[in-house]
């Protein structure tokens, strides 16, 4: 087994355990993150290392009276796509029966 193949065994494994401990899950695919909790699975863009503009910093600081970050391009003009997951049924208090 390779190296890369056994850390993917591992991190599968992991998952049922770090899913019930934890609350959210976030990970970064491509110029995309992907934010997962309970409630959504939700997937943002993300600054582009390529971009000539920003150089993958997301945007740059604009002078002037109030000083503020003005987003770039690259990943504020993307949609950020989202699923709403629907909440769990509760469970009936009687027996099927
Ligand atoms: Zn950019």
């Amino acid at each position: 087994m390779t190296g890369r193949r056994l850390r993917t065994v591992l991190l599968l494994a992991a998952l049922p355990a770090a899913a019930a401990g934890a609350v959210a899950v976030a990970l970064k695919a491509g110029h995309r993150r992907l934010y997962v909790d309970r409630h959504r699975i939700e997937l943002q863009p993300q600054p582009r290392r390529s971009c000539p503009d920003c150089r993958g910093d997301g945007g740059w600081w604009v002078d002037g009276a109030n000083p503020e970050m003005e987003a770039c391009g690259c990943w504020a003009n993307r949609p950020t796509w989202c699923l709403s997951l629907l909440p769990v049924p509760a469970w009936a208090d009687e027996p099927p029966f």
